[in-house]
């Protein structure tokens, strides 16, 4: 017999699936749902317990991982199992928005369970591994209580006891992942397929990694407005020169017309312009 945790998960598709493979890898005593049942004859192969029904999962286990494409399918499987959610930490980290982590937490609490909302900062391959990390918000109790439990998966990051607050991390760090990727397709774009590999290794991903460190809040304006205004305006026509469409970058131009009308001066004005 383990001593570990045991543990449920609800939902084995692509991101589910390592969830509960990475509770075995760390010896916790894993039993495992899904709707399409095939996708859990590995993790049984493995040494999971297959429940038969969302139900039995809930009641295997104190501590309830529920990974699903969204919350229209994640309410759908707690709804029909209201009695089996008393005393269990339902753990969700289907991606959702903050309202509905808060409505789902507030229907699992006004049922006796405890609720923790989850953000999973990571693709399936990173879980288990270092780099990854998953957020949480709800129930601080709980979350103290099964921290070393949730850490199998992934380095647990506990943002407050609003459960809306991982959603609303979650979402901005997306944001800002979906940015990035989309500047970096579009630099990709611009050298063309040709270059795009070796661009991408050896000068790409450096260069955001190293473009990362302007994040951090400064008071140094060492990239002036002015000196932008003109960086962005010939990237856009560059774009246009190598057939690329340009609307990534006019799209960041409208913001940066706005700050100039308000105080930075007209010859700029005209320079974003150019570009419209
Ligand atoms: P996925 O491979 O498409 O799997 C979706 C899962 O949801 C499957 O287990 C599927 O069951 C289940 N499901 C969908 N509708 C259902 C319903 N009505 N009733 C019961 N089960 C239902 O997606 P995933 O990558 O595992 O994503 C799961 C969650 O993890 C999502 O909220 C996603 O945003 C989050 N996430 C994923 C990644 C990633 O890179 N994959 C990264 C971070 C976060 P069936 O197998 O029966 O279809």
């Amino acid at each position: 017999m383990s001593d570990k945790q045991s543990v449920s998960v609800i939902g084995l598709g692509s991101m589910g699936g390592a969830l509960a493979r990475a509770f075995l890898d760390a010896g916790h005593p894993t039993t495992v749902w899904n709707r399409t049942a095939a996708k859990a004859d590995d993790l049984v192969a493995a040494g999971a317990t297959r429940a038969a029904t969302a139900g039995d999962a809930i009641w295997a286990s104190d501590l309830v991982i529920l990974c699903v494409l969204d919350y229209e399918a994640a309410n759908a499987l707690l709804e029909p199992n209201a009695d089996m959610v008393k005393d269990r930490v339902i753990v969700n980290l289907t991606n959702g928005r903050p309202e509905q982590a808060r409505r789902t937490g507030a229907w699992v609490t006004a049922r006796g369970g405890a609720y923790l909302d989850g953000g999973i900062m990571a693709v399936p391959s990173m879980i288990g591994k270092p780099g990854a990390f998953v957020l949480y918000s709800g129930s601080g109790t709980a979350y103290e209580r099964y921290e070393a439990a949730l850490a199998a998966m992934a380095a647990p990051v506990y943002v407050g006891e609003d459960a809306g607050l991982a959603a609303l991390n979650d979402l901005a760090l997306l944001s800002a992942m979906y940015g990035a990727i989309a500047g970096a397709r579009h630099a990709t774009a611009m050298v063309g397929p040709e270059r795009a590999p070796e661009f991408t290794t050896s000068l790409l991903i450096p260069w955001l990694r190293a473009m990362a460190a302007v994040l951090e809040p400064s008071e140094d304006e060492e990239s002036p407005l002015d000196m932008q205004a003109v960086g962005l305006v010939n990237i856009a026509q560059g774009s246009r020169a190598e057939g690329v469409d340009d609307a990534l970058l006019t799209h960041l131009l409208t913001p940066m017309r706005d700050i100039i009308a308000a105080g930075e001066g007209a010859v700029l004005t005209e320079l974003v312009k150019e570009i419209r």
